[in-house]
């Protein structure tokens, strides 16, 4: 069995105001092994996206830690990579010189990194229009772009906050699907947070059911489906899909009702 890339151990978090203290996180253990896809649900505001910052260590918890165990043996903390829900694309400037951003920045515009980004444009369909402007893509090549910006950077550890929730319906089932093909093609450890059970049954190895707030785990799911083929409803058709969802919305309401 993979160890855990990432193993949080107790993890507790408050947000101290003016107007007082609002613990979000309350002793929070999971663990994530590599290259595994996990998704994180639960009621709103219940301290997903706080999680998500302690996990790609913008805020430090209060109590409890992550212990990290890369199966490469290299030390430190997993290279992260975000993707939200806004591509943030700059419109000034080309698809070619917006997926190289990141690299500009960090002053990691050597020739091997330039010869994987036009590598990962070629690969995933954008070689064509790497000199046109991100207005002038779709949606989905959109996100692709976003995508390729942050895996310019080699991340070993992706995280996705609810970056697919700004696309309509079906735009959002081809986009997810394709952008987690990617991802898991390229051997990445994913933790994505949604609010649409769909979507985490649909492409996550597990699913993560929080409590409401201060949030613990619940329940962890761990899911697998019987795919037919690649299409992006595959998922949906897959047999044991409903149990799997009907599972997690029945979790999910009995924290809303509690
Ligand atoms: P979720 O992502 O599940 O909707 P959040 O992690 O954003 O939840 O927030 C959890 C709780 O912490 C909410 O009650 C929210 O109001 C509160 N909170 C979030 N950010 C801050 C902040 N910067 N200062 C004070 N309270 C915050």
């Amino acid at each position: 069995m993979k160890p855990y890339l990432l193993e949080l151990k107790n993890i507790s978090y408050s947000y101290h105001t003016l107007h007082g203290e609002t613990k979000a996180l309350n002793n929070i253990c999971f663990g994530v092994k590599e290259g595994e896809f996990i998704a994180i649900v639960g009621p709103s505001g219940c301290g997903k996206s706080t999680l998500l910052s302690i996990i790609a260590g913008l805020i430090k918890p209060e109590r409890g830690t992550i212990a990290v165990n890369k199966s490469d043996g290299t030390l430190g903390y997993p290279k992260i990579g975000y993707m939200l829900q806004k591509d943030h694309l700059f419109d000034w400037r080309s698809v070619y010189q917006n997926v190289i951003l990141g690299l500009e920045i960090q002053q990691k515009l050597t020739k091997e990194n330039i010869d994987y980004v036009h590598e990962l444009l070629n690969e995933y369909g954008l070689g064509a229009f790497k000199d046109k402007r991100p207005s002038e893509l779709s949606g989905g090549m959109k996100q692709r772009a976003a995508l390729i910006r942050t895996l310019a950077l080699k991340p070993e550890l992706l995280l996705l906050d609810e970056a697919f929730s700004a696309l309509d319906y079906q735009t959002r089932l081809i986009v997810s699907a394709d952008i987690c093909n990617i991802i898991r093609k390229t051997g990445k450890t994913m933790i994505m947070i949604t609010h649409d059970l769909s979507e985490a049954v649909r492409l996550a190895d597990r699913v993560i059911i929080l409590t409401s707030r201060p949030a613990s785990v619940k329940i962890e799911v761990p899911i697998h489906l019987t795919l037919q083929d690649t299409s992006p409803v595959a998922a949906m058709n897959a047999p044991e899909f409903s149990d799997y969802f009907n599972l997690i919305w029945k979790e999910l309401n009995d924290e809303k009702t509690h």
